[in-house]
């Protein structure tokens, strides 16, 4: 069969390539291609899988010719659990003609049962405007995936090494302030209060990252209770009164009398409202109003955080998730801030099973949504706790 369509029907010097040079062609880029690449037809049959691909699979070339790939080639998910037939993109590509790379972590079983990170594109074979198959590319990704978790653990050391002298660092300039060491003039004190908020933004730089790199390691323990959403959005609103009091701003919570428990992680909840209320607090003028709402819509709960501050600027929302991540409109205006915040509640929402989304507009004001299904968060065994 073949493969590719050879529009260049000529060599360079005009003579016409012979039909079998040209299927000699075809095979000869196939074989030397780097990545694995498998093709198959409309039914989801393997047609061909070249050398890169039955190495890495390892797999019989001629062998797996007419197979089914999806039971050829099972997937699992980053708990070592068997993609499901239904849930393969291959599915869908077929049915759609839609092109599909996986961005989760997804992981190939080679024949004999072992498994590698693979970073897989499938996409559909369309000739004159009907689907015929697919073709699906892929790396083995071991080797990005360890340097990544090496990144991490080094971050993880890291920072765990920086808690101690800066823990030390606040508390001899608590003792200075204090005039523990005799009396400090005005011009002193003034100094001694910069270096003091400087170090507590150090302190939250690093705690933030350590935090990160618990999540990203995968380290974090997920304990799940049956926990009262809007019992504990009042909470931390108790813990952040002084923030939003000395604005002279006005919270205003409401959730159903009956809203029911479910069962989350409360200090993994509570660092994600605590972010949010922060930031709703931190980016909002004096006198302005923060609303929250918490309601069950369906099998989810959804948190809904409103303020009417500054904003974040359409071009920049994209961006709003990504770490170190700071608005261009608030950045000279509000200098407490790290860019960490929105990335850790993003990454403990979604192992949490649940979503984040935001509206905001410059000048109007932003929402923030999460919403947590009924059905709660599987729990987790691990090493670490969140600000532990
Ligand atoms: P930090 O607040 O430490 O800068 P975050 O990750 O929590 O970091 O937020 C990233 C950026 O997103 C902020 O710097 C700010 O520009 C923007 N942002 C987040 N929440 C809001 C909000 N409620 N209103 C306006 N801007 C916000």
């Amino acid at each position: 069969m073949p493969l590719i369509t050879q529009t260049q029907n000529s060599q360079p010097h005009g003579k016409p390539i012979e039909l079998k040079q040209k299927l000699a062609i075809d095979e000869a880029i196939i074989s030397s291609v780097g990545d694995g690449l498998i093709v198959t037809d409309k039914e989801g049959r393997i047609l061909l899988m070249n050398p890169a691909a039955t190495r890495m699979l390892k797999q019989d070339a001629k062998a797996v010719v007419g197979k089914d790939l999806i039971d050829t080639v099972p997937a699992a998910d980053k708990n070592g659990k068997i993609v499901p037939k239904e849930n393969r993109p291959l599915r869908t590509v077929l049915a759609t003609g839609q092109s599909f790379t996986n961005h989760a972590a997804n992981f190939y079983v080679r024949s004999d049962k072992s498994k590698f990170p693979a970073a897989i594109t499938t996409s559909p074979i369309i000739l004159n405007k009907e689907i015929i198959g697919s073709i699906i590319t892929f790396r083995d990704i071991t080797h990005e995936k360890e340097v990544d978790r090496m990144k991490t653990e080094f971050i993880s050391l890291a920072s765990h090494q920086l808690r101690t002298p800066l823990s030390a660092i606040r508390w001899f300039l608590e003792m200075l302030i204090n005039g523990d060491a005799g009396p400090v003039n005005k011009e002193q004190a003034k100094f001694l209060k910069n270096v003091n908020d400087s170090t507590l933004r150090m302190i939250t730089l690093v705690n933030d990252l350590l935090n990160i790199s618990r999540i990203e390691s995968g380290r974090i323990i997920i304990e799940p209770k049956p926990t009262h959403l809007g019992k504990l959005i009042e909470e931390v609103l108790e813990e952040v009164r002084l923030k939003y009091k000395s604005k002279n701003q006005k919270v205003v919570v409401s959730y159903h009398p009956n809203l029911p428990d479910i069962n989350v992680d409360p200090n993994l909840t509570r660092a994600v409202y605590l972010n949010l209320l922060n930031n709703a607090i931190k980016y909002s003028p004096e006198g302005s109003e923060i609303t929250i709402i918490i309601s069950k819509k369906g099998n989810e709960i959804i948190s809904q955080i409103s303020d009417n501050g500054f904003g974040i600027p359409k071009k920049e929302q994209y961006r709003v998730f990504q770490k170190f991540y700071r608005g261009s409109n608030i950045v000279k205006k509000v200098l407490d801030g790290t860019g960490l915040g929105l990335y850790l509640v993003k990454s403990i929402i979604e192992s949490s099973s649940g979503k984040i989304w935001f509206e905001s507009e410059e000048g109007k004001g932003t929402t923030f949504w999460i919403s947590l299904p009924t059905s709660g968060t599987a729990a987790k065994k691990g090493e670490v706790s969140i600000n532990s």
